[in-house]
């Protein structure tokens, strides 16, 4: 842990007692008008806070289970092959201290140090392209124009995702709990350079000048207007990577972005994470400690197969919905597109969508 516990308002999906709705419209920004591609009445997933969810899983783990302000450094497997020992400094000391364990799970983000470590040449696929983000609090502004235009414009705020498509672009929006909405879009275009160890890019005044003009040409006025009022927006570059053949070396295992970075457009990330999670720690409850190797086969012969697709498929659909070339089909337009292919745009499609594989305990 680096101590670094994001507060950031985020589309985080868990399956929930209430259904959502999802819905693709194709927007005519000259017209002023949304028309329907592909709705789902049952959109079994919710929005849910970062700090809730950390707060969720660091309640449930026994206490002192979370050293926070360590920075990861290195590790070393033993001779044997049955520890692990890590190295890590502790922020507020600069204090190098060692940690030793039978195993070491990699849940470190896209750019894992730890899959860096077995696969250093392995590089990410820039996706094609970047999204803005923002998220506006409208708290004690319940009723002021830009809330009531918004509600007019997108009538089931609140209870459905709304995906806004043009041609060779699309945007996101839905409302959040405490009276925020969250927005996304989807921008082509040559790979940025970043700097440093992120995927989320500083942004200048200038650019975002830019961005709110072509959302006005892009967008109806009040989706413009809401990312024209939104603080701080920012970018994050968009990327992902062919599947990985294994998922752990000897007893050291990796899981979520670590092992399968993958665009947002199954807006399921953080279930395969949270999945990954889940099924390892069943293995290793099923197994045991003395067998851990054999907990880890089962892990990766369980989850390798369903993340594999499932960072296929949402790299195809998030080429559809940007207009992208595909081998096996013309270029999505939502202006002239068939019913056959608004149907793809459903989440649904999701390999593995109801059904993901967990281990068999038996009793
Ligand atoms: C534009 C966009 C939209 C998205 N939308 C959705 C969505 O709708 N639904 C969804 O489910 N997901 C979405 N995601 C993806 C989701 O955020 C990730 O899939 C999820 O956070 C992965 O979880 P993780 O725990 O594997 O990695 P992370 O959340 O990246 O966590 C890795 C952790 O490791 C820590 N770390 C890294 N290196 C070190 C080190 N050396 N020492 C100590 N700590 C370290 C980091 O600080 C971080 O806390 C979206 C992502 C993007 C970019």
């Amino acid at each position: 842990m680096s101590g670094k516990s994001s507060d950031l308002l985020y589309l985080t999906l868990w399956f929930c007692t209430t259904n959502f709705v999802k819905q693709n419209q194709a927007t005519d920004s000259k017209k002023n008008i949304c028309s329907t591609l592909a709705r789902d009445e049952n959109f079994t997933f919710r929005a849910a806070y970062w700090a809730e969810l950390h707060g969720l899983l660091y309640r449930a783990l026994l206490p002192n289970t979370v050293l926070w302000g360590h920075l990861f450094l290195s590790f070393s497997v033993s001779d044997d092959r049955t520890s692990v020992r890590v190295m890590a400094k502790v922020i507020q000391t600069d204090e190098i201290t060692e940690i030793v364990g039978d195993l070491l799970i990699g849940a470190d983000g896209c750019l894992s140090a730890i899959r860096k470590y077995f696969l250093p040449d392995l590089k990410l696929r820039y996706s094609g392209y970047c999204a803005w983000r923002g998220v506006m609090d409208f708290s004690g502004n319940e009723t002021s124009d830009i809330v009531m235009g918004l509600r007019n414009a997108y009538p089931e705020l609140g209870k459905c995702i709304y995906f806004d498509l043009a041609p060779g672009t699309h945007a996101v929006l839905y409302e959040l709990r405490k009276n925020r909405i969250n927005w996304m879009w989807y921008v082509n275009n040559p790979e940025p350079e970043l700097k440093g160890n992120a995927v989320t890019m500083k942004v200048s005044s200038d650019m975002i000048e830019k961005m709110h003009k072509e959302a006005g040409k892009i967008w109806v006025p009040e989706l413009a207007r809401l990312m024209k009022e939104t603080e701080e927006p920012f970018v994050n570059v968009i990327y992902d990577r062919n599947p990985l053949e294994r998922l752990f070396w000897d007893n050291v295992v990796i899981i979520g972005d670590a092992a399968h970075p993958t665009t947002p457009h199954g807006l399921r990330s953080t279930n395969m994470s949270i999945l990954d999670a889940a099924v390892l720690g069943k293995c290793l409850e099923k197994w045991g400690s003395g067998n851990v190797n054999s907990a880890l086969e089962e892990f990766q012969s369980i989850r390798l197969p369903v993340v594999s697709k499932q960072v296929l498929h949402s790299r195809k659909m998030g080429r559809i919905k940007q207009g992208l070339a595909l081998p096996d089909r013309k270029t999505f337009d939502p202006k002239s597109a068939s019913p056959e292919e608004c149907e793809e745009l459903q989440q649904k499609k999701m390999p593995f969508f109801t059904n993901a594989p967990v281990p068999v305990i038996s009793t």
